[in-house]
């Protein structure tokens, strides 16, 4: 790390990213690599790969609550602890609500990681690129506005990121999730295959597969050279890995950006806003809140990628104001915050399955089976827009109960032994549409610990959502029926949006400058040195998990902008 000093010239850079999460990490590793001083801006402490750790290796006994949270921890929190992730082993990567509040127009629950690694070190992982149909969507419904670009423009960045991150998967053939650069996948297990094959002779256009994610069953030479090693299937991921075995910022992008001799990380450092020169037409860098100091820095640089996730980057954008954007940065179309959509989880089931008395599976698998979107896609064929997909699986009830089960003595052994019945749980991601009334904006009168404003958040479901949950569920009830399954239950949990944590939007890519913030490359239309790659430059959801997608425009956004750098233009 290098030592910043005061004098202006220490504090200037090539290239400034504000965020160190997975779409942070990327943009520091491209930029890095391609020769730009960078300097890595994070609002939290720094995480380092192994030795910050602390419960990775820990077992259930070690945990002072048996790795479960006390009460009065979940009455302080209780919007983070809603999220399913955060247990006593995980804790100390989810913000506290009481550290970092926000205003809830309408309910809206937001799960942040704010350190080193930002989510990435508490992802989980599923990974599948977009495809053809998803690009061209909007297009063809009239939804939000086109995308910029097609599936053929990212295709190569997938491949680019896949091959680095370590993705494993099956090439399933499928037109609706194209596949990728794959290392040997995971297996679906006796249930989940047959419902597989119950599923394939019932519909043409269903289709069951092993989830693809970032873990690395077959390290590749490229994963070694970043100090990673082979998943060892202890699903304690969450935790982080001391093996490395699933894709962090941490594990990987920032330690390959460090060995670059490139990069400058600066934990602690909220940044507060970007700076615009009225008479350069460009920003030149960006104010910085110590969060130890309070203190209020500016640091330099030719470009600016903002990677703070979704939110927050909607947040520092709005923040940035100037003489000649007194609506936040590059808003001239007053859309900044707008159009914020994120995934539908509402629908989940829940069944259980007589037979495969003596089907057991080993290990814990860290992927689960998943069906793409099967709906509207070839054209619009339902009384809802877009889909969902699916995911599911199947495990035996008894090796669930865990370390929270009580007993004591040989009955209690013998029970812990018993493997149980089958049970099959299923869920929705559903696709939402992004909506002009969906929107983020800046309170004006709440402040955070650093004198900044809070975020209000003023987003909800609509008639479509509902419509489509709707479907899932008789569509998984039809499903699960048909492979055999009993006491089938669906469920609409009314969870608030945000409890996905894939929220998207606010700055959305297009062709326009008048309906979009973005162009095609994620540069600013109205000012071309700020480039924004994470969720909040995305046009629609699609029904897939978000981040590879994010990655890959990453790494594509950091290429262009060295070449026009270099020609220049920036
Ligand atoms: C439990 C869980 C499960 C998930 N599962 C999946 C999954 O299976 N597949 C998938 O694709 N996605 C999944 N996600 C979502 C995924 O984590 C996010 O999409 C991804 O991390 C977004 O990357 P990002 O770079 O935009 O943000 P982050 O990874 O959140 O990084 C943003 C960083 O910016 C920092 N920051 C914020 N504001 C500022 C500021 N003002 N100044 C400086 N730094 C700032 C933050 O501290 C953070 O480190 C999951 C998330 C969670 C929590
Ligand atoms: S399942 Fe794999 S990636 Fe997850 S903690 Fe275990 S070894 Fe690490």
């Amino acid at each position: 790390m290098n030592i910043i000093g005061d004098a202006k010239a220490v504090r200037s850079y090539d290239a400034i990213v504000i965020g160190s999460g997975i779409s942070g990490g990327w943009a520091a590793k491209e930029l890095c690599e391609k020769g730009l001083k960078t300097l890595v801006l994070e609002r939290g402490r720094d995480v380092r790969h192994i030795v910050d750790y602390p419960s990775a290796t820990l077992n259930p006994w070690d945990f002072p609550h048996r790795n479960r949270m006390p009460d009065a921890f979940d009455q302080e929190n209780p919007i983070a602890t809603k999220c399913y992730a955060l247990d006593e082993g995980t804790k100390q990567y989810f913000v506290k609500d009481a550290e970092h509040p926000y205003v809830q127009e309408k309910p809206f629950d937001w799960i942040r990681g704010y350190q080193v690694g930002g989510k990435s070190l508490i992802w989980a992982r599923q990974t599948q690129r977009w495809s053809r149909f998803d690009f061209e969507a909007n297009a063809r419904d009239g939804i939000a506005v086109d995308w910029p670009i097609r599936y053929e423009d990212i295709a190569p960045w997938y491949s680019h990121v896949e091959k680095f991150v370590g993705i494993s998967g099956n090439k399933d053939g499928l037109e609706t999730l194209p596949d990728g650069e794959f290392l040997k996948p995971w297996e679906l297990n006796c249930l989940e295959k047959h419902i597989q094959k119950r599923v394939a002779e019932s519909y043409r256009d269903r289709h069951v597969i092993i989830g693809r994610c970032a873990h690395l069953t077959e390290p590749q030479q490229i994963h070694y050279d970043q100090g990673r090693a082979q998943c060892q299937a202890r699903h304690l991921c969450y935790r982080g890995c001391p093996y490395g075995g699933y894709f962090s910022s941490n594990s990987s992008t920032l330690p390959w950006a460090a060995k670059t001799g490139n990069l400058t990380l600066r934990p602690f450092s909220v940044v507060h806003s970007i700076i615009y020169d009225d008479a350069k037409g460009k920003a030149t860098g960006v104010r910085v809140v110590d969060t130890n100091t309070k203190q209020m820095t500016e640091y330099y640089a030719r470009v600016i990628f903002v990677n703070a996730a979704c939110l927050n980057t909607n947040l520092i954008l709005l923040n940035s104001t100037s003489k000649r954007f007194p609506n936040g940065l590059g808003n001239d179309s007053g859309l900044l915050g707008h159009y914020v959509a994120f995934h539908n989880y509402r629908g989940s089931l829940n069944a259980t399955y007589d037979g495969f008395p003596d089907g057991y599976f080993y290990g814990r698998r860290p992927t689960t089976a998943f069906m793409p979107n099967f709906r509207n896609v070839q054209k619009q064929e339902m009384d809802f827009q877009r889909g969902y997909m699916v995911a599911f699986s199947a495990s035996r009830s008894g090796w669930q109960r865990g370390a929270g089960t009580e007993g004591f003595g040989a009955e209690f052994k013998d029970k812990l032994s018993d493997p149980g019945g089958w049970h099959v749980y299923m869920m929705m991601q559903g696709e939402t549409i992004p909506k002009y009334d969906n929107h983020v904006r800046l309170s004006k009168d709440q402040k955070d610990s650093w004198g900044i404003p809070q975020l209000v958040t003023s987003v909800g479901y609509d008639d479509n959502d509902v419509k489509s949950m709707k479907d899932f569920l008789e569509q998984g009830a039809d499903m699960l029926e048909k492979a055999g399954c009993k006491t089938i239950s669906p469920y609409d949990d009314h969870r608030n949006p945000g409890l996905d944590i894939h929220e998207m939007g606010g700055v959305r890519m297009g062709r326009d400058p008048k309906t979009s913030l973005l162009n095609g490359h994620n540069q600013l239309h109205l000012v071309k040195n700020v480039f924004v790659t994470d969720g909040a430059a995305m046009t629609s959801t699609g029904t897939q998990n978000p981040s590879i997608t994010f990655m890959a425009l990453t790494a594509r956004a950091a290429d262009y902008a060295v070449s026009e750098l270099k020609k220049k233009n920036l």
